[in-house]
């Protein structure tokens, strides 16, 4: 039985008809940019997460510089962040002027520690950047606590963490913003890429939707920022907009996914991610620790159960970021985990038995 990793085209399957007449609508009426999908999709993703304003963006990537735009951090500013993420986190940081400043993980959740951000405070913190990784919330309260203590800003790395929440509280109320990505595979995904930035702080989305168009003023050829391009094309929010009335049911099937994962593999020599207390999880990915990891994941090749390694390298380890610590051993957490992680398929339209099956090869790799 063959388990893909993703199945993308499933999506457009379930929602032909209505992906079909809403790209066309677009099409037809020529408004390609900004329009009623463009603002129904801002006004839908911050009612859903209780947020106050939602500024569409061109890419998760963009969605978390132009918050650090916003937020005025940049050169002589630190911002503590981990380097057990996708690129981007620690990219925009770079982008914008300021340093970043790695600080370990918790090997069972996978999230930054917050003690470890305490420690990591100076005189030119500015904010800390958490990641809610792979869809479940970092220590967001902890993390609100220290920041609120110290005079600094939480900005969140929600690109992974559509729909999730902390006791009912969503992902985008935890800090002065959060950046979401919709590209391809994200739980929310348009046909190419895609962001956005929720804040409850009128302020910041005032900054955001002006830097997100050249720093463009209230008048048209004003300009009161430095800015990017980085619209939402129509089309793309004409086709998120549709796909967003399937989240809430997706993530669930994610959920149950999960369950039928963790029923297989309770008492088996792998370790999956830590839940913490109060979270839900939108299970962007399913990642375990495996002994063995790299002879698992060829063995479930073979069976044609596809896997994945999210990341197969800390972000210290690459040219333009090795800077930032002082070599192997200097985050051995990340390191560690980097060597023994391993994410399984669970998109919304994987059956049961893909799964069943995808975890038994797991079981039997073991013996
Ligand atoms: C996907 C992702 C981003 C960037 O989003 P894009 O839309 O691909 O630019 C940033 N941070 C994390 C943790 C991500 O997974």
């Amino acid at each position: 039985m063959r388990v893909p990793f993703y199945d993308i085209r499933a999506q457009y399957d379930e929602l032909k008809a209505q992906l079909d007449a809403a790209t066309s609508e677009v099409l037809s009426t020529g408004a390609y940019v900004m329009g009623k999908y463009h603002n129904g999709l801002e006004a839908s993703i911050a009612q859903w997460h209780g947020c106050k304003h939602g500024i569409a963006v061109n890419s998760g990537t963009d969605a978390l510089r132009i918050l650090l735009d916003a937020a005025g951090v940049g050169p002589g500013d630190e911002v503590i962040t981990t380097a057990f993420t996708f690129v981007a986190t620690v990219e925009v940081i770079v982008q914008v002027g300021a340093t970043p400043v790695l600080v370990d993980i918790d090997p069972g959740h996978y999230q930054i520690v917050p003690e470890r951000v305490e420690a990591s405070i100076s005189p030119r913190t500015k904010a800390i950047m958490p990641i809610h990784l792979f869809g479940q919330l970092a220590e967001v309260n902890r993390l609100r606590q220290i920041a609120e203590r110290d005079g600094i800003v939480v900005l969140e790395d929600a690109a992974q963490a559509l729909g999730s929440h902390h006791e009912g509280v969503y992902a985008g109320n935890f800090g002065l913003g959060a950046g979401f990505s919709f590209y391809v595979t994200k739980n929310l995904g348009a046909a190419g890429d895609g962001g956005m930035i929720l804040t409850n702080d009128d302020g910041i989305a005032a900054r955001c939707r002006s830097i997100r168009v050249h720093g463009m003023g209230r008048q048209r050829y004003y300009y009161d920022h430095v800015g990017y391009t980085s619209r939402l094309a129509e089309l793309q929010a004409a086709i998120l907009s549709v796909k967003l009335t399937r989240q809430e049911a997706w993530n669930a099937r994610r959920n149950e996914i999960a369950a039928l994962y963790q029923g297989v593999l309770e008492d088996s020599p792998v370790t999956i991610q830590r839940v913490l207390p109060g979270n839900n999880t939108t299970w962007h990915q399913f990642t375990l620790r495996a002994p063995k990891r790299d002879e698992l994941q060829a063995f479930l090749k073979e069976r044609e159960v596809d896997s994945m390694i999210y990341y197969p390298v800390p972000l210290h380890f690459h040219e333009p970021y090795r800077h930032l610590a002082s070599g192997p051993g200097s985050l051995p957490e990340t390191e560690k985990l980097c060597e023994e992680v391993l994410s399984l398929p669970i998109h919304p339209h994987l059956s049961d038995e893909q799964a069943l099956f995808a975890a038994q090869q797991v079981r039997e790799f073991y013996g």
